[in-house]
């Protein structure tokens, strides 16, 4: 076996993986050397976090149900209020990437330690990216201190992520995975997760589609996601990130949707560049790794256009400007009119050639 050089740096985090682990929420906060928490969630799932804090008795110091899409700094803001009023001395965030950056966001300004309850598979709560919000502009950071302390993987949280939503957090996982794989600084560790997690969502999300209370493809499916996101917080993204955080950030368009429709054309951009290092993708997709990745997002129905978000094709313009303005590094040179003709093709929802 001929392996390159690597370095792989490990990030401490304790996961507690299984069916009803949740419920142990209360014994983590108390081996973490806790004695409160303030549980956070969105408003979509206050219900949820009620039930939680109730559930957890005297260690539980309340919930702030504020959470939204971007990390506003505002509702940051108000939750250290509710912080301060409630006591707490740690934080249960149980929702998705949106809910996990509120709790990263209260960490990055108190330090205090999380325990992450993810619901959907979008990958934020291994990572110490924080991206924020603050007058309509969005910035993102790294910073040890974000990363969460305890991650608790409950697939049976879940089973009421509308089918939908689970395809393109799905989607939004694999992309993390995909672009690991041509990663600078990949490393053998980084690729055997990438490979493990795109295999463990390429066959939990068809079934999810059909069976969304499939225990096993909800079990497969998380597995996948932890994968995922894991490599999102080890090595760089490229391309298809930074497109992504273009039309995001300039046209709000949906997080998970944007990555959903996007990944099957920023892999056949950079396939050609590097089709040995993403022969995985061809392999488990059984197809060139655009095209199995188009031919496997129609299979579960995935939004297939950028159109359908609302975008102009006036918008394209603008949008291939900005991402090429800055680039990311990339495997294959990040040239304007190729990214014009990409996104035009992601607009229409051509199948990738
Ligand atoms: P989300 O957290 O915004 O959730 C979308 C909606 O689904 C919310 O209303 C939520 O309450 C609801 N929901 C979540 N789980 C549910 C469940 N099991 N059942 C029913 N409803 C449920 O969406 P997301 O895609 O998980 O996260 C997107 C956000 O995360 C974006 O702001 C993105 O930038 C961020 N993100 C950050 C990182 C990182 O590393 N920093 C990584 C990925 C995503």
């Amino acid at each position: 076996m001929t392996l390159p050089d690597f370095t792989y740096v490990g990030h401490p985090v304790t996961v507690v993986f299984g069916r009803g682990a949740s419920r142990a929420v209360g014994e983590w906060i108390e081996r973490i050397g806790c004695r409160r928490a303030l549980v956070l969630s969105t408003p979509q799932q206050a219900a949820d976090a009620e039930a939680m804090a109730a559930s957890l008795g005297d260690r539980g110091a309340g919930v702030f149900a504020g959470a939204a899409m971007h990390t506003p700094v505002a509702v940051t803001e108000q939750a250290l209020v509710r912080l301060r009023e409630s006591g707490a001395d740690c934080l249960v965030a149980l929702g998705g990437g949106s809910t996990t950056g509120l709790g990263k966001a209260i960490a990055l300004r108190t330090d205090l330690p999380q325990i992450v309850i993810p619901t959907t598979y979008a990958g934020s709560e291994v990572t110490d990216i924080l991206g924020q919000t603050e007058g309509g502009t969005k910035t993102t950071l790294r910073d040890p201190r974000v990363r969460p302390e305890v991650v608790i993987y409950d697939p049976d949280l879940t089973f009421g992520l509308p089918v939908a939503m689970s395809v393109t957090s799905g989607l939004n996982a694999m992309a993390h995975a995909a672009e690991a794989l041509y990663a600078r600084d990949r490393n053998p560790i980084s690729t055997l997760m990438a490979v493990e997690g795109l295999r463990a969502m390429r066959q939990a999300l068809p079934v999810i589609t059909g069976s969304p209370s499939d225990a096993e493809a909800r079990t497969s499916a998380l597995y996948g996601a932890w994968l995922c996101g894991t490599v999102l917080g080890t090595v760089g993204m490229a391309l298809h990130h930074k497109i992504c955080h273009t039309l995001g950030g300039t046209f709000d368009t949906p997080h998970a949707e944007t990555h959903a429709i996007m990944l099957p054309y920023s892999i056949a951009y950079n396939a050609g560049a590097v089709p040995d290092l993403l022969a995985p993708i061809a392999d488990i997709f059984g197809a060139p790794a655009g095209v199995g990745l188009w031919d496997f997002a129609r299979m579960v129905d995935a939004p297939a256009s950028l159109r359908e978000l609302g975008l102009s094709a006036a918008d394209l313009d603008r949008a291939a400007e900005i991402a090429t303005a800055n680039p990311y590094w990339n495997p294959r040179p990040v040239e304007r009119d190729a990214i014009g003709a990409m996104l035009h093709a992601a607009w229409r929802g051509d199948r990738p050639q």
